[in-house]
């Protein structure tokens, strides 16, 4: 079967072990049908006779471990069959965990903790989304850790977040995002401020580790953390922060045999560190096509996603009601630093930021510290380390009325009162 731009459906008969990887055209739809076999998407199994929609730009394998007849219906940019593909391997990598996960069980230790690493493109979040399905599917009861900023499958970009998994991922929707755990970083790369970003990291170990404590289905389910496609210097640095802070016990790193020589040397000797193939399906996106993919991220958040359409609200917010913060200070020279403050300092520092016109556009965490304990440095303290409670996005700035125009998922008023500004725009077109 080639790429088609036929609008009545393809018939696409796969051997086993092989997968039909197709691409949406942009602007379009795909209708995927399984008509015979067993067959699954990124490790959810299809239902036969169901039709699947993909939007524009999705990039999907339907992998079969027993052979299959699959139907496409719309315009396809490719699709073809592949015999070649690393599910083999993938599978043996769940296999092994979930050896991990039974042992666990037996000697009331912890599950498997996973850190997927490697360059950007290779199909880290695939691989995250596969093993956590595998898992669930056998009645585990996993975490995912989120902590690519760019491109989090959990909430807007610029968070890093953590997500229980009680189900495989839908198909057309993946993972069911219900009360995750989410904080702010406010830009879309670690590089931004990498103190802030290490600092979140061990803020998600620590909660993870506590509720390990309290839950025994999490602790034995243990976690998949997705990680940032920068590896190099600070970037490779917030990895081993990573895999000391979760105490990882595996790590996968996708198609880079120099990253993985580095961390075998790195990390402590019972860390096991394997290097597994990318897939070939996997699709490198543009720049132009990641920003599209966080735009749409955001608008997701507020208006909803295919059948589910949210109605969020606009009001106005008195600059004196809020308290809006940046966190980090720019860096200055250590000289001209005050006596006893470090540049950690200024990196993790609250700054006050004055509303004015260049606030426009610009999406605001609504932080769930308390609003009273945060006068005092003990308080301010717990502004970086609370978790976020919603996003707004100011549309509009008065600074004669001394107001802001948001858009707002809940009705006024807002939950809380420190909100955190990020570097990440919104355009709001509706
Ligand atoms: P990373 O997390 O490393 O940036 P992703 O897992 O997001 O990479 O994969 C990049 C893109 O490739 C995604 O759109 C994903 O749906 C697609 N993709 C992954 N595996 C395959 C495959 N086997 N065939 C076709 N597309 C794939």
């Amino acid at each position: 079967g080639a790429g088609t731009s036929a609008s009545s459906g393809v018939r696409f008969e796969l051997e086993k072990e092989t997968e039909l990887r197709f691409e949406v055209e942009s602007g379009e739809k795909v209708q995927l049908e399984l008509l015979s076999g067993l067959a699954e998407v990124f490790g959810s199994e299809l239902n036969r006779n169901k039709k699947y929609t993909f939007g524009p730009g999705s990039k999907i394998a339907v992998f079969t471990w027993q052979g299959c007849t699959v139907c496409l219906t719309g315009k396809t940019e490719v699709a073809y069959v592949s015999r070649d593909t690393p599910m083999l391997l993938y599978l043996n990598t769940h296999a092994a965990l979930e050896q991990m996960r039974q042992q666990a069980e037996r000697d009331n230790e912890r599950g498997p903790r996973v850190m997927v690493v490697g360059p950007t493109d290779v199909g880290k979040s695939t691989v995250c989304r596969l093993l956590l399905s595998y898992a669930v599917r056998l009645g585990r009861r996993p975490t995912l850790v989120e902590l690519d900023v760019g491109q989090s499958g959990v909430s807007v970009p610029g968070t890093v977040s953590a997500l229980c998994i009680e189900r495989p991922a839908d198909v057309e929707e993946g993972f069911s995002v219900q009360a995750p755990l989410v904080y702010h970083f406010g830009s879309t790369t670690p590089g931004t401020n990498i103190k802030l970003y290490n600092k979140l990291t061990s803020c998600l170990a620590e909660v993870f580790s506590q509720r390990c404590e309290v839950n025994r289905k999490a602790s034995v389910g243990g976690c998949v953390i997705n990680t940032c496609g920068w590896v190099k210097g600070s970037g490779y640095q917030a990895l081993v922060h990573c895999a000391s802070a979760f105490e990882v016990d595996v790590v996968l790193v996708l198609d880079q045999e120099r990253l993985y020589n580095e961390l075998k040397r790195d990390l402590p000797h019972f860390v096991k560190v394997v290097l597994l193939p990318k897939s070939g399906g996997v699709v490198e996106r543009s720049k132009a096509c990641r920003r599209d993919t966080r735009d749409e991220k955001i608008r997701e958040y507020f208006y909803g996603f295919r059948g589910v359409s949210f109605y969020p609200h606009a009001f106005d917010v008195r600059f004196s009601d809020v308290r809006i913060y940046k966190i980090g200070a720019p860096s200055i020279p250590d000289s001209c630093l005050p006596l006893g403050m470090s540049q950690d300092d200024t990196q993790l520092k609250l700054v006050p930021v004055t509303p004015g016109r260049d606030l426009t556009h610009h999406v605001l965490s609504v932080s769930c510290a308390d609003d009273e304990g945060e006068g005092g440095a003990g308080g301010r303290r717990g502004v970086l380390e609370s978790p976020v409670c919603g996003f707004i996005v100011v549309t509009a700035v008065d600074t004669q009325a001394q107001v802001m125009t948001v858009l707002s998922p809940a009705p006024r008023p807002l939950p809380r009162h420190t909100l955190l500004i990020m570097d990440i725009r919104f355009i709001d077109l509706k």
